[in-house]
Formats: structure tokens, C-alpha cells, sequence
């Protein structure tokens, strides 16, 4: 994937569909969540699923610009791929590794999370075969999941002698210990109590472990709603994901912090193609679209295949052009869609569009297409596609 680094904040005039990375907004997000967490708690920037479309290596490259030397990823793909691109610091995959792939842990320099005890026997029994290369690192290290009630990855919170045995298992340097919070989002009575409760387990493992002589490893268990909901003082890290991209996962919670946190993606494509229309001629696949009067339709450049949701289609989504609000009309294609542009009779090929961004006075909201797909903006944005360009601009 393409990355431009544009000084002077135009497109550059060849991209066919682009994402616009603001480092103004990533800094500003950056300074705003350090701000909520006690000095002495780092940040440990989610960057999985290529940064949430914003482009993975850009984004890390960015905050390790900006003193930032521990990142998350997903898996082991995504950890090499930092790598390979020259980010420092440690990379925590937050996911499942097969020991298959155990050689490329050591190999890249890669923390893995210990999805349970089954997992940290096969690290350990790993290490210590020395099938690995004697110039490698002769323990791994490791950061263990404990689950306190999500169920999805974590060795149950209540398996103490497991737990603690993990500390003590030969090849394997335990430097972290995590939880995930799985209702910290909402705040009803019952998300609350729930939240509680998992963070309450997890410090009383946390004290039990130390009783038993076991040292104290860096603890995280906050991602982005925990940040701002659950505030906590004995935080060695915050896993931020989508705040650090300026958004929250609704559109209500969004424009709740819209003061605080600043979108760092615009997208934008441009008008290929501008076609006039008689009453009762058809425009798009399946004829879903019929002009009622003289209609101006234009083909802008971006398609789902570039991660814009095609049921947004039928008017349901809106491009700007000219720092006006126009539908976008029929099926949304591939690699095109259609806009009715009867009201802006000076748009001409060439001309930007935005599809998430600002233009003038106008706004579309990454927040406001998830909500209005059904679907969240972690969901949205992470599936913006690669033949996107990411393009920083200052
Ligand atoms: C994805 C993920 C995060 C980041 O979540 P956000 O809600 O985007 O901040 C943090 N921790 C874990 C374990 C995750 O899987």
C-alpha cells in the first residue's frame, strides 16, 4: 500500500480514492488520552486491522514519532508487518498464535499473549526444545489474558495455581498481565456492576499473585470506553483503539466527546463521469435508480470494494461535493457509485468528493454512516480497504 506523505494538505491530483491521515488530530487524541491516565501509565495504541483502515505502519510510525514504544496488534501477521516497516518498541499480539508460528514470535521481536494455560505450555515447551536459533533470545516474552468475564480469550480469573504457574514456567518472561472489559461502553446499572466486578477480579488476582510471591508484572485492562469510564491509578497501560482514531463506537457518544477527541480520517474519491438524464431513464445496476425529472448524475471513484458499505445505496448515504450535501443514488458498485448532482451544476471530472470528512461547512461523520449501517465505526473503518491510498497530511 501507497503511503504519501503530503506537505502541502491537497490530495495529490493522481489518487482515484484516498484516506486523509491528520497528524494534527492523531497528536491531539494522543495528548488527550494521556491526559486521563496517571503519569506514570502508557499508552499501548491499538493498531490491529491496519489501525482501523488508517494505515497500520503510517499511524505506528506516527506515534513512535511522538515517544510511543508499545503498540497492539491482532496476530502475527500484523506484528511482522510493523516490524518490517521499521517500528521499534513492543508489539504485543493480542490474539492467538499457532505454534507453527512460534519461530516468528523470536524472529520479529514480538510480545504474545497467553491465550490460556494450553497456550503457555506450548510457548514454554517451545523455548525450551531449542528448536530455535541459538543467537535468538532465550525467553520469550509474554503478557498472560486472564478472563474475568468476556469468555473469549484469558485463563478464567480463578485458576490462581495456573496462574501463578505461568509465572514460573521455563523459556517464558511474563512481562504483562491483561483483562478485557466487555460491557465498559454502556453505562446502565447492570453494564456498571458488571464492569465493576471485572475490574475487581482482576485486581484481586492481581494482589493474590503478589502474596504468593509472584512479581509484579504491568497491568492493562482498559481500552478505549474503559479510558474515559474507569478511570483506574494502578494502570501500567491503556490499550486505546478507536478513540485514538477521534471517534467512539456510536454516533451519540461521538458527538459526546466531539470537544475532546478529533476524527484523524477523511475520505475522499473523485467525480470520473457526469451524465444527464430524461424523466424515466434508469441510472445504476438493477435499474434501482430512475430520474422523476432532469437529473445530472455523477460516477464518483469509490466502490464497497474500498470499504464504503453499499447499503448506504438508494439515498440512504450522501457525498459532499463543493462543500454541498448531494444523495448518493442507486446500487452502490464495486469500485464506482452514483450522486445526483442536479444541484450543482458546477461540478466537473476531476472535482473531490468526500465520503467521511469535512468540505466547507459540511460535515459527514464516520460516526453517522456506521449508525446509519446498523453497524458501529470500529466495524466501518476497519474495513476500509487497502487499494486506498493513506495520505498524512500535517
Ligand atoms: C480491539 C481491542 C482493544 C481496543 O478496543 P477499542 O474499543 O477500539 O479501544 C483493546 N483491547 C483488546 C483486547 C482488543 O481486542
Amino acid at each position: 500500500m501507497k503511503q504519501i506523505v503530503n506537505q502541502n494538505n491537497c490530495a495529490p491530483q493522481t489518487s482515484r480514492a484516498w484516506a486523509e491521515i491528520s497528524r494534527e488530530a492523531l497528536v491531539h487524541n494522543v495528548r488527550y488520552l494521556q491526559s486521563l491516565l496517571p503519569g506514570r501509565c502508557a499508552l499501548m495504541p491499538v493498531v490491529k486491522a491496519n489501525a482501523y483502515g488508517h494505515g497500520g505502519s503510517l499511524i505506528a510510525r506516527e506515534l513512535n514519532a511522538l515517544g510511543i514504544y508499545s503498540f497492539c496488534v491482532a496476530c502475527i501477521s500484523e506484528g511482522i508487518e510493523l516490524r518490517q516497516q521499521g517500528i521499534t518498541g513492543e508489539i504485543l499480539i493480542l490474539g492467538y498464535t499457532h505454534p507453527d508460528q512460534f519461530p516468528l514470535l523470536t524472529q520479529y521481536g514480538l510480545t504474545q499473549t497467553v491465550v490460556d494455560f494450553a497456550h503457555a505450555r506450548e510457548l514454554s515447551a517451545y523455548v525450551c526444545s531449542g528448536s530455535q536459533k541459538l543467537t535468538d533470545l532465550c525467553s520469550l516474552p509474554v503478557h498472560i489474558a486472564v478472563d474475568t468475564g468476556m469468555h473469549r480469550l484469558g485463563e478464567p480469573a480463578a485458576h490462581i495455581e495456573q496462574i501463578r504457574d505461568m509465572f514460573s514456567l521455563p523459556g517464558l518472561q511474563v512481562t504483562g498481565m491483561y483483562t478485557h472489559l466487555a460491557a465498559s461502553d454502556t453505562l446502565d446499572e447492570a453494564s456498571k456492576g458488571f464492569t465493576r466486578q471485572q475490574i475487581d477480579t482482576f485486581y484481586r488476582l492481581a494482589a493474590e499473585l503478589e502474596n504468593r510471591g509472584v512479581p509484579r508484572p504491568r497491568l492493562h485492562l482498559q481500552a478505549s470506553y474503559g479510558i474515559l469510564h474507569y478511570p483506574l491509578k494502578d494502570v501500567d497501560y491503556a490499550r486505546p483503539g478507536i478513540a485514538l482514531y477521534g471517534l467512539l463506537s456510536c454516533g451519540a457518544d461521538t458527538k459526546r466527546y466531539q470537544d475532546r477527541l478529533r476524527p484523524v480520517l477523511s475520505l475522499r474519491a473523485r467525480v470520473a463521469s457526469i451524465h444527464q438524464l430524461t424523466p424515466g431513464e434508469s441510472a445504476g445496476y438493477g435499474m434501482a435508480y430512475t430520474a422523476d425529472r432532469p437529473t445530472a448524475i455523477a460516477a464518483i471513484t469509490i466502490g464497497y470494494a474500498d470499504g464504503l458499505p453499499r447499503s448506504l445505496s438508494a439515498g440512504k448515504g450522501s457525498v459532499l461535493l463543493h462543500g454541498q450535501k448531494v444523495p448518493i443514488v442507486g446500487r452502490i458498485c464495486m469500485d464506482q457509485l452514483l450522486a445526483d448532482i442536479t444541484s450543482l451544476p458546477q461540478v466537473q471530472p476531476g472535482d473531490t468528493a468526500t465520503l467521511i470528512g469535512n468540505d466547507g461547512l459540511q460535515t459527514i461523520s464516520a460516526a453517522e454512516l456506521a449508525d446509519a449501517c446498523g453497524t458501529i465505526t470500529n466495524e466501518l473503518l476497519s474495513c476500509l480497504g487497502s487499494r486506498l491510498e493513506r495520505v498524512l497530511t500535517p
